[in-house]
């Protein structure tokens, strides 16, 4: 393991921005995840775990430590009753292991095919999408705990799963490192078709869609939103969905649309109601593929801020405190930002 120095971080990510990092080292195993760890507290460098890059914007300064890039490889399956056991290594491509576990007919991750980033990655924010969440088939995390030095297995329950949310990206933030996580899938189950859009790619089909079918319909509609990486196509250089859907009671939720109209709604889990971030940013004067110069809103998703090409962080930022700003002003809403800000003084 080499430990490099003022590596440029924008080629690393989805965005394409932002400056270097002071030390770089790539990690292929937990031998080296524990050296580069040690080495980083040694000298006093500040530590940042970089995945795929998909959920960044990195500051124009860089970052000022060590970024930790997770290359660790491989893929582990078990039976285990009428479940499979599917264990993969943290960098691992994730919708090349949805691929994957879609290739041996197990269900439970096929409608999170096409998001961009590492395993490792999945469970920081509990990706989701299309009715699916990756804590529904988590297991268990492998995580080097950098407070105790020890190797643990964070069960399903200890990992704070929520909406966009877990202990990773909340009161444990930095804490844990990713090393593998544990899916709990089922051989042979049938397909989530849940979600509006995928119901309507297989409307009027007498016979259920097979898991490959799924996976297949799930890249199309996303091709068709810019949220599926296409090389040259600037409309998804960015970090995905920008702000997270506000998630509100029902009594609040009623005052808005008593006052704003018919906004998009999904009930949660927990009896409250998800209201469609995309739906306040168009409304509050953003639309579909308005340019701020090199900045800019996707022409297929009103939610991804893209950049254009030569964007810096701090024309996103700018772009963003504005939509925020006049989201906040028409509707009494503050939208949340998803992607990880990275190197910032403060966070913006
Ligand atoms: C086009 C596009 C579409 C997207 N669609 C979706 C979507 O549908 N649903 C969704 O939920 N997200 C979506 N995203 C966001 C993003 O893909 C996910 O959040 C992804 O899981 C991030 O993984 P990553 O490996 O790229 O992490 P990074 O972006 O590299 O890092 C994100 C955060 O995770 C931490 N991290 C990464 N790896 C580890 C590790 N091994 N151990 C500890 N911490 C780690 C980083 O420190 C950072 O805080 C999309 C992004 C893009 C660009």
């Amino acid at each position: 393991m080499r430990t490099q120095q003022q590596v440029p971080l924008a080629p690393l990510t989805t965005f394409k921005v932002g400056g270097p990092a002071r030390y770089f080292v790539e990690a292929r195993s937990e031998e080296d995840v524990y050296a580069a760890v040690a080495e980083a507290r040694s000298r006093g460098w500040p530590l940042f775990v970089l995945g795929g890059g998909s959920n960044l914007v990195i500051s124009d300064a860089g970052w000022p430590g060590l970024v930790l890039k997770i290359a660790l490889a491989g893929i582990g399956e078990q039976r285990d009753g009428p479940r499979m056991l599917l264990d993969a290594a943290a960098g691992e491509d994730w919708d090349s292991f949805v691929a994957y576990a879609v290739a041996r007919d197990c269900a439970g991750i096929e409608c999170l095919s096409g998001i961009p980033g590492t395993v490792g990655g999945a469970p920081v924010q509990n990706v989701g999408a299309y009715g699916q969440e990756v804590s529904d088939t988590i297991l268990s995390v492998r995580v080097l705990d950098t407070a105790s030095d020890k190797i643990c297995e964070l069960q399903n329950a200890d990992s704070g799963f929520a909406y966009r949310t877990s202990i990773f990206n909340s009161r444990a933030r930095g804490r844990y490192i990713v090393l593998r996580v544990m899916f709990a899938l089922v051989p042979g189950g049938a397909p989530r078709i849940e979600y509006g859009d995928l119901k309507h790619h297989f409307g009027g089909r007498s016979n259920p869609p097979t898991l490959a079918e799924t996976r297949d319909a799930v890249r199309a509609i996303r091709l068709s939103k810019a949220m599926l990486i296409v090389p040259g196509d600037d409309d998804c250089r960015s970090a995905g969905s920008f702000f997270k859907n506000p998630v509100l009671t029902c009594e609040k939720f009623e005052q808005l649309r008593a006052r704003a109209g018919p906004i998009p709604n999904f009930p949660t889990k927990d009896g409250l109601v998800k209201i469609a971030a995309a739906w306040l940013v168009e409304h509050a004067g953003f639309p579909k593929g308005l340019a701020r110069g090199p900045v800019g809103i996707s022409r297929k998703h009103a939610l991804a801020i893209v950049n254009r090409g030569g964007a810096t962080a701090a024309d996103i930022v700018a772009l963003k405190n504005e939509i925020q700003q006049r989201v906040l002003d028409t509707f009494g809403i503050q939208l949340q930002p998803e992607p990880v800000f990275v190197g910032f003084d403060q966070q913006p």
